[in-house]
């Protein structure tokens, strides 16, 4: 890698992450970021002309029969990967592609990602008092595994779920009720 990473605060602001018309493929990746999806009767691989400024076009493989395969969601004209994506190559860029924003992986602030209360409400509900993976909620809930991390932290910052630190990462549980000041007294 000869130049240094951007950081977030360079790309904060022009991180978004544009699908292109795939029929010219190569020739409309022309800026980081830029974005274009291969279909054959379905979401073949997404190719991103890497955001960190390499020049060097990503092939993401987004078909699971041809192994290793990134789940992408298309909703409300967004893009987003799961997991995050990671090239042990080249420029070495960690990100994750979330609603066509890219978040830098060395980047661990997860404050400045927005979260509608409308989903921090569904996974609240949802969550049980046993840890439960993230992703697993996610697949329940039909919802984006980001989203639902996020929603996860924040309801943790709120004191309503806790994550599991003791074992692998990713599980969260809702928190016991505190008991109520009646049994607080009947305890006493
Ligand atoms: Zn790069």
């Amino acid at each position: 890698m000869t130049s240094a990473k951007p950081t977030w605060e360079s790309i904060r602001h022009n991180s978004q992450c544009l699908l292109k018309p795939a029929r010219y493929i190569l020739d409309s990746l022309r800026q980081s970021g830029d974005a274009a999806l291969v279909q054959r009767g379905m979401p073949r691989m997404l190719l991103i002309k890497c955001p960190c400024g390499c020049g060097d076009t990503l092939v993401i493989n987004l078909d699971q029969r041809l192994g290793h395969a990134w789940r992408m969601y298309s909703r409300d004209q967004s893009l987003t990967l799961f997991p995050s994506y990671w090239r042990d190559d080249g420029c070495k860029s960690h990100f994750i592609l979330w609603k066509n924003r890219i978040y830098w992986c060395d980047w661990d602030d997860d404050s400045i990602w927005v979260n509608s209360n409308d989903i921090e409400k569904r996974v609240l509900e949802a969550l049980p008092h046993q840890y439960i993976n993230y992703e697993k909620l996610a697949e329940q809930l039909q919802e984006i595994p980001w989203d639902v991390l996020q929603a996860c932290h924040a309801l943790t910052r709120k004191a309503l779920a806790e994550m599991n630190h003791s074992r692998r990462k990713g599980e969260f549980r809702r928190i016991a009720k505190p008991a109520s000041k009646a049994g607080q007294l009947l305890e006493d």
